[in-house]
């Protein structure tokens, strides 16, 4: 009873089958049971016992429902795999690597670091690897969740949902719990007809377990947006997400670095000049970014293919220019502007 918690009545249920069953099959490779036979004699099944292992085996494959879809990640992002944004690295380092790094040290001034961190900006600039990277580098397990998702997965549950994600992580401590598109979950109270009790509850919930952990705790909250304007200003108070931090579209020099980092491993064409591929990227994000240099690539994996070369041919300038055509950047001028603005309002709103 003690190692089910979060099952319900119905994951028991299965669970009492599965252990019977690992319990037969067990039975059945000591060759205490005769498999040829199509009917199992009562006795033979009398006799048979469901032991412990049973169940931890019956275990692996039943899971509590509310729990299946919490999945404790080891992160490997590093902070070199993030080009550019030099300031918010640091800054991340100092509120949230550090306090879980070096807990000891802040016990002991006294200081407290933020609660919960959100970062906004436009999709595909890396607010998920800043939150994979704050977990690899303090040495602290991943949860990721995604709002839209414990919307639909949960329905009817999704309080219940985010009471075990905190519990989760609180047993997988040292944890960064990551909500991507908290928006979605946590909108402002009210503000939305027809389902908005349910994200209530969440957002209620949320905070909860927000005010519930400590501040020098070894459980980080993170969280994603795109959007946050429509975002329960509740959420933003002292001791919730008190650190609010903008992700913009990668300037210039961003650019060249992501551009650096994913053409780490790759064979460069001498006539291929990351600095000027990067002035002609405006209003690329890291996630296009990436896209082009893959796209490149694959384009001169053809080629060699094609030629039947002996040799990989590298990724020159024309694949890089080719790449460009197919893959147009994600945001206008005026997307940027909105999130500037955005940003700006954000800034006086805390
Ligand atoms: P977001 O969470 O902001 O939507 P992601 O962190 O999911 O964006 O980024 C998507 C992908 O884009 C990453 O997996 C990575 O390949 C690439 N990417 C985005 N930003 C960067 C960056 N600054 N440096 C390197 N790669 C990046």
């Amino acid at each position: 009873a003690e190692m089910t918690h979060g099952y319900t009545g119905a994951d028991l249920a299965a669970l009492a089958k599965e252990a019977a069953m690992a319990a037969l099959r067990k039975a059945m490779n000591r060759g205490m049971i005769n498999v040829e036979l199509d009917v199992i004699p009562q006795e033979v099944l009398n006799k048979l016992k469901v032991g412990m292992s049973d169940f931890q085996e019956a275990m692996k494959y039943v899971h509590p429902t509310v729990l299946r879809e919490v999945i404790i990640e080891v992160p490997e992002v590093r902070w070199d795999d993030i080009g550019g944004y030099e300031t918010i690295k640091q800054e991340l380092r100092e509120i949230v690597e550090w306090p879980m790094k070096y807990k000891h040290y802040f016990d002991e001034l006294g200081v407290e670091p933020p609660k919960g961190i959100l970062l906004f900006g436009p999709p595909g600039v890396g607010k998920t690897l800043f939150a994979k990277a704050v977990a690899t580098e303090s040495g602290a397990n991943f949860i990721a969740v995604r709002g839209p998702e414990l919307l639909s997965k949960w329905v009817g549950e999704s309080e219940k949902a985010i009471r075990e994600v905190f519990k989760r992580a609180r047993m997988a401590a040292p944890c960064v719990i990551f909500f991507d598109e908290i928006d979605s979950i946590a909108p402002a109270r009210g503000s939305r007809l027809g389902d908005s009790g349910v994200t209530d509850r969440m957002v209620n919930q949320l905070l909860a377990e927000m005010d519930g952990i400590g501040t020098l705790k070894n459980v980080v909250v993170m969280a994603a947006t795109n959007r946050p304007d429509i975002l329960d200003p509740a959420l933003l108070r002292p001791g919730r997400f008190d650190r609010v931090i903008y992700v913009p579209p990668p300037d210039l020099k961003a650019r060249v670095e992501i551009l650096k980092v994913h053409t780490k491993r790759i064979k460069l064409g001498d006539d291929v000049n990351l600095e000027e591929l990067a002035k002609r990227t405006e209003g690329y994000t890291g996630a296009d970014l990436a896209a082009v240099v893959r796209e490149a690539a694959m384009l001169a994996l053809r080629e060699t293919i094609k030629e039947r070369s002996v040799k990989a041919k590298p990724v020159s300038a024309k694949h890089f220019e080719e790449a460009l055509k197919r893959i147009p950047p994600s945001l206008t001028p005026e997307d940027i502007r909105r999130y500037e603005e955005m940003a700006k309002r954000v800034r006086r709103a805390i």
